[in-house]
């Protein structure tokens, strides 16, 4: 587990911070940190407003996340020309991020009325049926979303969203790197003229207990380390997690594959956003015979990319000098044991923390670049000699989060996909599950605990599940009460087993 926090959190946050643009180190604005001490106070305000919030019901709520939907897609460049200055991305990559928040609460509006109403289950047994059963989502009161850094949109929002549709209240706690644009994002709910159901604590580590210990449920995404700190410190109040956690993706190339269209995704999914998301490229496995030709492809569409903030460039800067460092011991630790730079190997010159692309070959397990989270502008591709290998490599790491398959037979693919550890697996593609809000988004092992999608489910997270059981009749009522003899309980509890008997002897013929 890569454990990026604690380095970046010169605590204590106190008075206001200057927010610098790590591509050129020229002032972006200032942030006002939040005192610790006054999130018990603010979190009684979500408190209170959130009652009316849940009680307006799903198509109120509906309409108001679709003027919020519409204020960002108004506001679209002011909040890219914000995000561009407060990570140094470039516009491309910059681009992405509100058409997803965009697409996720359209997704919601459409579905969300259905996907909260009480929900009717049959009996289990037929001597059941006496029982009308109804399951209420009531929505969790609070919930502190904690974020990272990297896409301060997308990963501020994504949750956020569901949490609102579900009814509650949100306490957001950004990245002390990218505060700026949380601030904007919070402004487009006020102006759209939305209650007061969500709030923004800005800090560090401090922040982040504040939250943890204030709010009735966190959703974090993050780092693995800070994430198992953010759970341990939950446990305390039994506060209920999900954790969205880092990641190191497999893409596995069968000899079969596009190798023009598997390197150009390759390219693509490792270097998006100077490598530095969560479900990027990390790591390439490719079949022995089509090896050479990868290699070749993927060198030949890296040496075509430009490297800067904003306009005309493929890919932007890192978050900051700490990140950088992680890639530079990556590549180093590589290089030292026998890889090879096909291209790229250092920083870039010049002002900002840029790192050039790079393809490392000849890796092996042996290497950190291939084993640790890098989260940097790396592509190390290995040969192996058979699907079997590629699987048990792709399968030899701590974390799970997704991973990609490419061939031509999508049937084969399939057959690999089920095979390999992980929450979601792209088929002759990268990083496109994350648009299926149908399907949940989630990492096994050290990559997360629960999910961020996946249907009703995306919604129905942020919900307290209350069963009600109302009687549909009265004959058959408390049969197994006090005031009935021995002998009648007896009676009633063998029947009960006989007739729960049928379906398992049945079953065992
Ligand atoms: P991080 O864990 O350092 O920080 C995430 C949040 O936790 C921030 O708000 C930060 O202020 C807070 N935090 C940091 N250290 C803390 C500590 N010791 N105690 C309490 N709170 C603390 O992560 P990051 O560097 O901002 O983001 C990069 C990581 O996030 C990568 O590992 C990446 O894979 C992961 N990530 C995962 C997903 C996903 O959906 N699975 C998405 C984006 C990023």
């Amino acid at each position: 587990m890569t454990a990026t926090s604690d380095v970046h959190l010169p605590e204590p946050f106190t008075g206001t911070g200057t927010i610098k643009s790590p591509a050129t180190d020229s002032v972006v604005g200032e942030v006002r940190w939040t005192d610790p001490a006054d999130v018990p106070r603010m979190v009684a305000g979500l408190r209170s407003a959130q009652q009316e919030w849940a009680a307006r019901g799903p198509k109120s709520r509906a309409k108001v996340l679709a003027r919020y939907a519409v204020w960002l897609g108004e506001h679209r460049e002011e909040i890219e020309s914000l995000l561009i200055k407060e990570t140094g991305k470039s516009a491309v990559d910059a681009a992405q991020e509100v058409p997803l928040i965009i697409m996720v609460i359209s997704y919601y509006i459409k579905t969300m009325e259905k996907a909260l109403a009480p929900e009717s289950r049959p009996a289990s047994l037929p001597f059941l049926a006496i029982k009308k059963i109804t399951v209420h989502y009531r929505p969790r009161p609070v919930v502190g979303v904690i974020a990272p850094w990297n896409y301060p949109v997308a990963n501020l929002l994504m949750d956020t969203v569901g949490a609102l549709a579900a009814g509650c209240s949100v306490l957001l706690k950004p990245s002390e790197r990218t505060p700026l644009t949380a601030e904007l994002l919070l402004r487009g709910w006020i102006d759209s003229g939305a209650p007061d159901v969500m709030a923004i604590v800005q800090g560090g580590r401090a922040a982040v207990e504040a939250v943890v210990d204030n709010s009735d449920y966190i959703q974090f995404t993050g780092s693995s380390a800070t994430g198992a700190k953010v759970m341990e410190r939950a446990a305390r109040r039994l506060t209920p997690v999900s954790l969205e956690l880092g990641g190191k993706d497999p893409m596995l190339v069968l000899d079969d594959a596009d190798i023009e269209l598997a390197a150009h995704a390759a390219v693509w999914g490792a270097m998006f956003n100077a490598g530095q998301t969560c479900v990027s490229v990390e790591r390439v496995y490719v079949l022995a015979a089509v090896y050479d030709q990868f290699v070749a492809a993927v060198v030949r569409d890296v040496e075509k990319l430009s490297m800067g903030a904003g306009d005309g460039h493929d890919f932007g800067a890192m978050i900051d000098e700490s990140q950088l460092a992680v890639t530079e011991r990556h590549v180093a630790d590589a290089l030292a044991k026998g890889a090879t730079a096909a291209t790229g190997g250092r920083r870039a010159p010049g002002p900002g923390s840029f790192y050039l692309p790079t393809v490392l070959v000849d890796v092996d397990h042996s290497m950190a670049c291939m084993t640790e989270e890098t989260f940097g502008p790396t592509l190390p591709i290995m040969k192996v000699a058979s699907v079997d290998e590629a699987i048990r490599l792709a399968n030899d790491s701590p974390y799970g989060l997704s991973a990609a398959v490419f061939s031509a037979d999508v049937a084969r693919a399939e057959a690999v996909a089920v095979q390999l550890d992980c929450g979601a697996v792209n088929i002759n593609d990268v990083i496109s599950n994350l648009m299926c809000t149908t399907a949940p988004m989630g990492g096994w092992k050290t990559s997360g605990m629960g999910a961020r999608f996946g249907g009703a489910e995306g919604l129905r997270k942020f919900c307290r599940q209350e069963a009600v059981v109302a009687p549909r009749t009265a004959v058959g009522a408390g049969g197994n009460y006090y005031n009935n003899s021995p002998k009648a309980l007896k009676r009633m509890n063998t029947l009960m087993t006989k007739l729960a008997l049928i379906g398992p002897k049945r079953a065992a013929r």
